[in-house]
């Protein structure tokens, strides 16, 4: 469990992480919280020639808004995020997302920048970024992108992210009518199956509805046939529940592995749609 040998340098701005990422010519890794790559590298399923840290790097961490988004650094810790003001006022389901994380431990390492390049399939964030329809913020040698978040997560630990590039952070519009609901592993925390709902509600009816799954697939996907059920719906959760009906038989390529069956996971996710749907209406 010793991880080969490695260099170790310190980035001091975005400019000099994105600069020593391009002089290591992709054999570099980037270093936040540590807590997926380290034990990768531990497993020697990583094995970067440098590590580039990039933790204290001023400015990439934090939660403000910036006129009607709001934007969160990349170096952002978990506990920062669960604990935000701002985002307890203004987008309550990312606080509590980032609270269900791990242990306290992981919530004051670990990073939002972090999970989302590393695209664990039992991640929580993703889904959460996915109902807000969240934008990836990513800078590299080639200058600045962003990336819708539906675009972002493509694969098994795969994400739209160049060897050469680092995510500076996420941005959406605040969502007060959203909630996640997870089933999780009960050492880890990590989603067994995790659901995100943002809704609008217009005259006590549905008038838009975006749904973000985790831990079900190789990575977080939209659930579109149920966004689609619930459009016009009574806003109240047994109309919704009704509409719903069961969306865990719709999803393709559902993970079959020691935490829970495929079957088990299939029941799980229709239970927690209903859930996050729910949570959600109670805050409109
Ligand atoms: C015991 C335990 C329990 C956990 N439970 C949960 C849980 O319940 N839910 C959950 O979602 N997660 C959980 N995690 C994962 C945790 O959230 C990690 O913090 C996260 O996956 C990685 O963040 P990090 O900052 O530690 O990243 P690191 O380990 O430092 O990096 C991970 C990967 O991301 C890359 N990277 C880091 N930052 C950037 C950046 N800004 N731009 C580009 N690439 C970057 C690194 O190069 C590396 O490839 C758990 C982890 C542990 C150890």
């Amino acid at each position: 469990m010793i991880p080969s040998a490695f260099d170790y340098a310190r980035a001091t701005s975005v400019e000099d992480a994105v600069a020593k990422l391009a002089e290591a010519g992709g054999a570099a890794k980037l270093l936040a919280g540590g807590h997926s790559l380290v034990p990768m590298m531990k497993l020697r399923l990583n094995e970067p020639s440098t590590l580039i840290d990039i933790a204290r790097i001023p400015g990439l961490s934090g939660i403000r808004a910036d006129g009607d988004a709001i934007e969160v650094g990349a170096a952002t810790v978990h506990h920062e995020v669960a604990t935000s003001d701002l985002l307890a006022e203004q987008c309550p389901a990312l606080a509590e997302t980032a609270a269900a994380i791990g242990d306290p431990q992981v919530r004051n390492r670990g990073t939002l920048g972090g999970s989302l390049a590393h695209a664990d399939p039992a991640a929580d964030y993703p889904a959460v970024l996915l109902a807000l329809d969240a934008s990836v913020q990513l800078q590299g040698a080639n200058g600045t992108r962003s990336v819708n978040a539906s675009n972002f997560f493509q694969g098994l630990f795969t994400v739209d992210l160049g060897a050469d590039e680092i995510i500076t952070g996420i941005r959406f519009a605040p969502a007060k009518v959203a909630a996640y609901a997870k089933l999780y592993q009960r050492a880890s925390r990590f989603a067994i199956v995790g659901v995100a709902a943002a809704l609008e509600v217009t005259d006590g009816k549905i008038s838009s509805a975006r749904l973000g799954l985790t831990g079900a697939s190789t990575h977080a996907t939209r659930m579109s046939a149920s966004e689609a059920a619930l459009v016009g719906t009574d806003a109240t959760a047994e109309a919704t529940a009704e509409a719903l009906g069961d969306p865990g038989a719709g999803i393709e390529d559902v993970n079959d592995d020691l935490h829970a069956s495929e079957g088990y996971r299939r029941a799980m996710v229709s239970v927690f749609t209903r859930r996050a749907v729910a949570a959600a209406l109670a805050r409109a």
